[in-house]
């Protein structure tokens, strides 16, 4: 790992490194990479910028206007474990030439303007976040090829898919479920034993620290527990984690989701988050005889998450599919209280953590976000929160999945929205919170972005389900 780019050449010298392969992520938190010759990089390019077409990703520059720069962050060169040639990768950050600043629908850029946003309002100079990224893993085969527009299955040897299954295996026609039961017995129940272990030493060699990998509660479904980092090293290890977990799914014939759903009646795949601030060294969540040892400050911050959730989820959960996971009863939550073990609400506080350790873990995220900007996004209510003293509904230590609708209403808990249209209608009229870092013209951007390549498709679908239940 290296510190500048003197160390960097010298590295790839002695590494024998012979691509350097640039990496930024889009809004929709898409790992993208151009691989350069390394005898065609430069120390100049390395320091100010080597352009790229900026009009080919979704969402980002018109074709007249495409023209930006990968500005490097050499702190985070790391060889790419998977290539034939030895290559060495680094996160970059998209500069906009023309207004001569970062560019306003760079992810993570974003998260740094968010970090500095703490910094001047004199709140925090650090922010910590554990993101947990659970995943499924499937025997792989070929993809969506036999799969028409209405969603299902066409041309199989069995003719019309199978009413048992009101879903039919779009994401991937060669899973075969076996039956529940992985969750913690060992192996040969647990067939993929070696296949985390293989991802969490992959992780190690990246630059992650792992502490442990399980099986998760649904069937074929898996997570690594990472340690913390601050809001920049946490959203990159979220993207090489992403990037090992499926790579080696892949080189053992395997496939590898993160999708929120992927299985009816089964848990989901989230994506906790557990966050703090800090500043001068101390941990500013922490209260020793406080309820959970959670400080004012902590209250406040999860108060101005809840207060915006509606906005935030259009970050958090961002496709239509990551609100088919927060139904009640799959340890998703779609209820807006904390609690101190709770996994039925949406912030848990970790059970007996001490002054180094307090914080809070949201855990209605999902790994469709885009780490940089969910990150920032809740850090932008939770700061919010803390500006205007917010206090949450809570704690509450029952399970509340067994509350009734009215229970919930009367009881005033706010609730996260059911779908995504609902969480991007929420935005249109709530971002008052994002506006001392992001543009206006971002928020528009995103959120049409986000209508117009999930919802409105999916809402125009008919889907398999509707073709066993409509009756015509
Ligand atoms: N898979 C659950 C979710 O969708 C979480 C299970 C856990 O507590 O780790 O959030
Ligand atoms: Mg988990
Ligand atoms: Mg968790």
């Amino acid at each position: 790992f290296v510190n500048n780019v003197e160390e960097f050449f010298t590295f790839c010298e002695e590494n024998d490194v012979q691509f350097v392969d640039f990496r930024f992520t889009d809004i929709k938190g898409a790992w993208h990479h151009i691989s350069y010759r390394m005898s065609a990089v430069s120390a100049g390019q390395l320091e100010n910028g080597l352009p790229f077409d900026g009009s080919s990703i979704e969402a980002w520059q018109p074709i007249n206007k495409s023209d930006m720069l990968l500005k490097v962050d050499i702190g985070t060169a790391f060889l790419d474990p998977f290539t034939a040639d030895p290559t060495i990768i680094v996160f970059c950050d998209v500069y906009d030439i023309y207004k001569n600043q970062a560019y306003e629908r760079c992810p993570r850029s974003i998260a740094k303007a968010a970090l500095k946003h703490a910094e001047d309002l004199g709140i925090a100079d650090a922010a910590y976040f554990g993101p947990e990224n659970e995943f499924f893993m499937f025997d792989s085969v070929t993809f969506v090829d036999n799969i028409n527009e209405a969603g299902y299955k066409v041309d199989t040897e069995e003719g019309e898919w199978n009413s048992n299954n009101p879903y039919p295996d779009m994401y991937n026609t060669g899973h075969r479920p076996g039956t529940k039961g992985g969750y913690f017995p060992v192996a040969p129940t647990d067939s993929a034993v070696d296949i985390r272990a293989e991802m969490m030493q992959v992780l190690e060699q990246v630059g992650l620290e792992v502490v442990l990998g399980h099986h998760e509660v649904a069937q074929a479904q898996h997570e690594l527990g990472i340690v913390f980092s601050d809001i920049i090293g946490a959203a990159d290890n979220v993207q090489k984690y992403k990037y090992v977990v499926k790579m080696i799914a892949h080189l053992n014939g395997k496939t590898a989701t993160f999708m929120p759903k992927p299985l009816y009646g089964d848990n989901g795949n989230g994506m906790h988050v557990h966050q703090s601030l800090w500043k001068d060294g101390k941990n500013l969540f922490y209260a020793p005889g406080n309820y959970a040892n959670l400080s004012e400050m902590a209250l406040n911050y999860t108060a101005g998450i809840f207060k915006h959730a509606r906005a935030v989820a259009a970050f958090t959960n961002p496709t239509t599919n990551s609100y088919k996971r927060l139904l009640p009863g799959f340890e998703a939550p779609s209820i807006l209280t904390y609690s101190s073990q709770n996994r039925s609400a949406a912030c848990r506080i970790p059970y007996g953590a001490g002054e180094m350790a307090t914080r809070i873990e949201m855990r209605f995220p999902d790994s469709t976000a885009c780490p940089y900007l969910a990150f920032a996004v809740m850090m932008m209510a939770g700061l919010d929160g803390i500006k205007n003293k917010d206090i949450p509904v809570g704690p509450m230590d029952e399970d509340l999945f067994e509350l009734s609708l009215d229970e919930i209403r009367q009881k005033k808990i706010p609730q996260m929205p059911h779908t995504l249209r609902g969480s991007l209608e929420a935005l249109i009229r709530d971002n008052d919170f994002l506006k001392p870092v992001f543009t206006q013209e971002f928020v528009d951007a995103y959120q049409q972005y986000r209508f117009e390549r999930d919802v409105f498709p999916d809402e125009g679908r008919p889907t398999a389900y509707e073709f066993k239940t409509t009756y015509q």
